[in-house]
Order: C-alpha cells, then sequence, then structure tokens
C-alpha cells in the first residue's frame, strides 16, 4: 500500500514542474515564440541555463537568485510562479484527492495563473491557454461520461455565446471595442471546466472583482485599458471551487 502522502509529494513536484513550464510559456508566449525550442537562457549574458541551476524553485535559492556565469539576478518572479504553481497542485490532490477533478482543478488553476499575469502585462490572452485549455478541458470532461462532455460542450458555448454578445453590445453602445477577442476566447475555456452556471458566476464575479479592484486605481484616468482577463481568472476560479455552493445557495435563496 503506498501511503497518501507520496501522491501529494508527486503531486506538488510535477506542479513545481509545471510552473517551471508556466515560467516559459509567459516570457515567450506573447512574443510568439516557441515554447520547446531553445532551452531557457539568461536574459542578461546570454549563457544557456545548465539543467541543474533550472530545478524549480531549489535552483534559484542555491544560486541566491543569480546566474551562475554573470552574477546578475535573476527576478524573484520565476521562482514566486514555480512555487505557487506547485502549492496549487498540492491543493487540489489534497482537496479533490487523486482523482480526475484533482486534474483538472490543478490544470484549470496553472492556465488561470498564467492567463491573469499575461493579460496584466501585455493585455492579451495568447490561444495556447484558451483554445488549448478548452481542448483539455473537453477530454477531461469525458471521464464523467457523456454526461460529463454535454456539460461542457454547454458551458463552453454559454460561455462564447454570452461574451460574444457582450462584445457586440458594448461595441454598439460605446462606439469602441470592450471587450477583446481574448476574453471571449477564455470565457469559452472557462466554461469546458465550470459549465454553464459557473460562466455566469465567473461573468458575474469578475464584474464585481473589476469594480471594486480596477475603478478605484483608474480614477481620473479614463483611458486607462482594462485587463479584464485577471478579474475573469480570479472569479473563475471562485467558481470551479465554490460554483456549486453558490448555486445551492441561490437556490434557497429563490426558494425553489
Ligand atoms: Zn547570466
Amino acid at each position: 500500500m503506498i501511503p497518501d502522502y507520496f501522491f501529494l509529494i508527486a503531486a506538488t513536484l510535477l506542479g513545481l514542474n509545471f510552473g517551471s513550464f508556466l515560467n516559459v510559456c509567459i516570457v515567450r508566449l506573447p512574443e510568439d515564440e516557441s515554447v520547446v525550442k531553445p532551452r531557457s537562457k539568461c536574459p542578461k549574458c546570454g549563457k544557456m541555463i545548465a539543467w541543474y541551476d533550472n530545478i524549480p524553485v531549489l535552483s534559484w535559492v542555491l544560486l541566491r537568485g543569480c546566474c551562475r556565469h554573470c552574477g546578475q539576478p535573476i527576478s524573484f518572479q520565476y521562482p514566486l510562479i514555480e512555487l505557487t504553481v506547485g502549492l496549487m497542485w498540492l491543493a487540489s490532490a489534497w482537496w479533490y484527492g487523486i482523482t480526475v477533478t484533482g486534474l483538472a482543478a490543478a490544470v484549470f488553476g496553472t492556465l488561470l495563473l498564467g492567463i491573469a499575469i499575461t493579460d496584466a502585462r501585455h493585455y492579451l490572452i495568447p490561444n495556447e491557454y484558451t483554445w488549448g485549455g478548452l481542448g483539455v478541458g473537453l477530454v477531461l470532461s469525458l471521464a464523467g461520461g457523456l454526461d460529463g462532455l454535454i456539460t461542457a460542450v454547454v458551458g463552453a458555448a454559454t460561455g462564447f455565446g454570452l461574451l460574444y454578445f457582450v462584445a457586440w453590445a458594448g461595441e454598439k453602445a460605446f462606439k469602441k471595442e470592450a471587450m477583446g477577442g481574448g476574453d471571449i476566447k477564455m470565457m469559452t475555456m472557462v466554461g469546458s471546466f465550470v459549465g454553464w452556471q459557473g460562466v455566469l458566476i465567473t461573468l458575474f464575479g469578475g464584474a464585481l472583482l473589476g469594480t471594486l479592484i480596477f475603478v478605484p486605481l483608474s480614477f481620473g484616468n479614463r483611458e486607462r485599458l482594462v485587463p479584464f482577463g485577471v478579474f475573469l481568472a480570479g472569479a473563475a476560479a471562485i467558481a470551479f471551487v465554490f460554483g456549486d455552493a453558490l448555486v445551492a445557495w441561490y437556490m434557497g435563496f429563490l426558494g425553489v
């Protein structure tokens, strides 16, 4: 019998490595560069980083946050993202067990983190996260049988249709692009993971978070772009974890 903590450690190690890969995606996808080749280089001196200097979190700590060759500092962002994704995979395995739902939670969280950081920095959401994530969401839903797949397809269609309508209506109302295509594709992917009720929770929560956080920050600066994907990502994570509870609460509220 293999003890439970073995699986939790394995999930964490897997997460740390996906975090390392997410770092590569965050840097390269907005530049339309391959995330597979070439190997990682030091951004300062351009020297190739050896595998033993590329171990998640550990290498950064051992090298005290500096490049082995040029000694220049390496951003704290790298180990921070690795650690965050590692903890997300641990939490998913802990909460949902070593199940397909646990895997879906871990993958979904990783995708949302990549989307949030990229949208905040570049105001864009690469297709690899959205269309790629949609493919993963649909495949994982199959583990729940045909019902699982139908739920995911209906969720994806709801996300696409609703956001497409909001974007169209916004453009009519404000005579300029109110919402980017990236947001529409993102919500299609989100729908495949959280279903149609989850899409509604995400959209409502995203608008709420955006209003509470972004509006005060951009006060007096009306031209500032809104990285709506950041708020949608936060709300989508809430919808995944608490969606069923929120729906049940709302139904009780309505007296259904
Ligand atoms: Zn260097």
